[in-house]
């Protein structure tokens, strides 16, 4: 097996100096420390397995709550430990969370870490790397440079009127296609794209490749609205919106039927020159949807910033938000901001009738999920959308 990198972050040096002895004399030979939650993020490979990060909590600048929220929301494949003197109900929230974005979180130490504990979640490390689901990236730099126009290709997964169940428009996701017919998920090569400035292509094929599609959707007289995801690094491009309107003039497809995702945690970051994209898309009446909200913290302000016409909840605040008190909160108060903000709504990851109908009574208008439809390639969209027209009665 490769060896293991591992990162320490936590705000106490003494903490990081002992814990980094502990892991050296256990023979691990490549462990970094940081103080900075930002520092210690932007030294990850994100989509190397074989990192380790070992994590504080209770840090000022960025707790651990939100640094394991934004690995997963970047799709962090290492494995993860958390450091805590914090009550188990705290470990609790964190666990859970990691759960819900399918983080390896491995387990946690308590603070002072102790040999013994610390060399069983190093073996439960290595175990979690064994089992296939976390064998080696299928896709390296590489070969998502040289492959990537032929291999991307985006699937669309419906979205339905929550009261009529009329389907309103479709999601673009990629999708890698393998030679071999294999197909691999965003996490495999989106996080890989980000890292190593491939992204803005990546962007630029899904938006091209789903245009075409959309297009002929349209001549097939099947009228539906088109989201695509915008990595937050495209938008730092200041001829993205002109260049996006002379796609879509050329395709003949009205812009306001277009709608660009863009993921709530990086909002965060510099919006500068976003913002400045962001208003010039809005004002060339492209609709912008702020995606997996309730899984950053975002303040009016920075929803106030940009000009957002839809918000998107989180699956993990949908599935099972019956019966789960603090799922069902978060999803009904975001229903009500948005309303407040004059916001469609679409609810994510519905995958039951109950989810269906928790969402229904919360005056949500849109639904996505599993319960509708897996994504589905671009060629089977018209057929698909007639026969759940067919079996609505619509
Ligand atoms: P997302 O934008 O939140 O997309 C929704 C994800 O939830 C999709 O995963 C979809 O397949 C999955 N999903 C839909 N319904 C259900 C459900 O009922 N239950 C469950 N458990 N999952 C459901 P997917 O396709 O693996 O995409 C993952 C993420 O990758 C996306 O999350 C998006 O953030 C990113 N992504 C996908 N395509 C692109 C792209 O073209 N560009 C960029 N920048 N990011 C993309
Ligand atoms: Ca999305
Ligand atoms: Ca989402």
């Amino acid at each position: 097996m490769k060896n293991l990198a591992v990162t320490i972050l936590d705000d106490d040096d003494f903490i990081l100096d002992v814990t980094q002895s502990m892991i050296e004399s256990i023979g691990i030979t490549d462990v970094v420390t940081y103080t900075s939650a930002q520092q210690a993020l932007q030294s990850l490979k994100l989509s190397d397995v074989h990192q380790v990060l070992l994590c504080d909590l209770n840090m000022p600048e960025m707790d651990g709550v939100e640094v394991i929220r934004i690995l997963g929301q970047s799709n962090f494949v290492g494995a993860i430990i958390v450091l805590s003197g914090e009550d188990s109900r705290t470990l609790q929230t964190v666990v859970n969370m990691g759960r819900a974005y399918h983080l390896r979180l491995i387990g946690a130490l308590v603070k002072p870490v102790k040999m013994a504990e610390l060399q069983h979640m190093f073996k439960l490390i290595k175990s979690s790397i064994a089992q296939s689901k976390y064998v080696d990236m299928p896709l390296n730099v590489r070969e998502l440079a040289a492959g990537m126009e032929a291999a991307i290709k985006p699937y669309f997964q419906p979205q339905v009127d929550v009261v009529s169940s009329k389907v309103m428009g479709v999601e673009a996701l990629a999708r890698w296609v393998q030679p071999d017919g294999q197909i691999l998920a965003p996490s495999f090569f989106i996080p890989l794209a980000e890292e190593n400035q491939l992204i803005d292509r990546l962007t630029d094929l899904i938006l091209t490749k789903s245009l075409l599609y959309w297009r002929q959707w349209y001549e097939a007289g099947i009228d539906l609205s088109l989201s695509v995801n915008i990595s937050m690094h495209s938008l730092n491009r200041i001829d993205f919106p002109d260049r996006l309107v002379e796609e879509m003039q050329a395709i003949g497809m009205p812009l306001d039927r277009l709608i660009l995702e863009i993921t709530e945690s990086h909002l965060a970051e510099d919006m500068r020159i976003a913002s400045d994209v962001l208003t010039r898309l809005c004002l060339k009446r492209v609709q912008l949807s702020i995606d997996d909200f309730g899984t950053a913290y975002s303040n009016m302000e920075k929803l106030m910033m940009v000009p957002f016409s839809e918000l998107k909840i989180d699956r993990a605040f949908v599935h099972g938000a019956a019966e789960n008190p603090s799922s069902y909160a978060i999803l009904k108060s975001s229903v009500d901001l948005a309303r407040r903000l004059k916001m469609k709504t679409v609810a994510e990851g519905v995958e039951n009738q109950e989810d269906w109908q928790c969402v229904a009574g919360l005056d949500c208008d849109l639904i996505q999920g599993y319960f509708v439809s897996r994504p589905m390639l671009g060629e089977r969209v018209v057929e698909w959308v007639k026969s759940w027209e067919k079996a609505k009665c619509l």
